[in-house]
């Protein structure tokens, strides 16, 4: 029911007249959206659809939003450029090649600038993602039980069916990423022993990225790359030097594969406690001109201090959130929780 309320009332309360009203209270906001997996046909990887990409970029054409880069909204909040109070813009991590072939293109169809954050050591094809290899690993072990000894704790895993499954990868994948990123390899290693899974050297179907040839082509054609490390380890829980390495030795990478890179980083897994000032200051040393987070929430005038942790949201895979995020109605929202936080 509170659904049904919510597909009827969102769009009446984005539409043009209501918008005027709430905006001039609340001001505007400019969405990040940012992308990770995109459905492909045949294959159980779960992720956004093209259709719903699509529907997505054509409600933000006919509602007369504006299509704008990261780079300009970075320069907007710098003072160098006004960007039109309805803007939009769109970001996409990882580097997977069905991002590649099947989002890059709809983005370029809409005329739509798209940046795109890339670990350079999966498209150097000499890794693949740690949380990509935990969901592999559990969705090609026989097992219906796993044990993981790592510490001095033991996982105990039941992937009897596919709810099972989901919640073993979410557990382990948060209990890693609370780890030393040091210490990833053998963890991962021990679990693929426990799920008796032999992991391939190279990422498998559907972990599979793009080759620096295929960005160069997407470059030319006005898709801009970024970096997201070399590993996709979380910085905090690394040393100084490794998080120098992820943040220097990617841009490096990026820098002699391809023409024009922007430099804005991108922190792997992007949570509050994932990065922190030792990482914003190797970025601003390095002369980065800005940086992106995972934590939800949209750009406006005030945001100059969040250049290094700029927000963003999931895109949702159904139009009702999509619009609400567009709209006035997720700035109320957050404005009246963020009050409420504050008591
Ligand atoms: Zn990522």
């Amino acid at each position: 029911m509170k659904k049904l309320l919510k597909k009827l009332f969102v769009p009446l309360l984005a539409s043009a007249p209501v918008s005027a009203i709430a905006t001039s209270f609340l001001g505007h906001g400019i969405p990040i959206f940012m992308i990770h997996r995109i459905k492909v046909e045949g294959q159980s990887n779960s992720g956004i659809s093209p259709d719903h990409l699509r529907r997505c970029l054509r409600y933000l054409k006919d509602k007369d939003y504006t299509f704008v880069s990261l780079e300009d909204i970075i320069g907007s909040l710098n003072n160098q450029i006004t960007l039109p109070k309805k803007s939009v813009s769109f970001t996409m991590d990882d580097g997977f090649l069905e991002q590649a072939e099947i989002a890059a293109p709809i983005f370029l169809e809409f005329n739509c600038p798209l940046t795109f954050f890339i670990i350079t050591g999966l498209l150097d094809q000499i890794l693949w993602p740690w949380d990509a290899q935990v969901s592999w690993i559990i969705d090609n072990t026989n097992k219906n039980h796993v044990v993981l000894k790592f510490e001095d704790e033991i996982l105990n895993m039941i992937l009897g069916n596919k709810n099972n499954r989901r919640n073993a990868r979410e557990e382990i994948r948060n209990v890693i990423k609370e780890m030393n990123s040091e210490s990833i390899p053998e963890i991962i290693n021990n679990l693929a022993d426990a799920a008796d899974v032999q992991l391939p050297i190279t990422a498998p179907n559907p972990y599979k990225s793009l080759n620096w040839e295929m960005a160069r082509e997407l470059e030319s054609k006005g898709i801009r790359f970024a970096p997201h490390s070399m590993t996709h380890r979380i910085l905090s829980k690394l040393n100084k030097k490794s998080a120098e390495e992820e943040i220097i030795g990617s841009w490096k990478i990026l820098e002699s594969e391809l023409s024009n890179p922007l430099k804005v980083f991108c922190y792997p897994t992007g949570r509050v406690l994932d990065f922190g000032p030792r990482e914003i200051n190797i970025l601003k040393k390095e002369s980065f001109i800005g940086a992106v987070a995972t934590l939800p929430g949209s750009v406006d005038n005030n945001s100059a201090a969040l250049l290094y942790c700029l927000p963003r949201f999931e895109l949702p895979d159904n139009m009702t959130d999509f619009i609400q995020y567009c709209s006035w109605i997720e700035r109320a929202n957050h404005n009246y929780l963020f009050s409420h936080s504050q008591i």
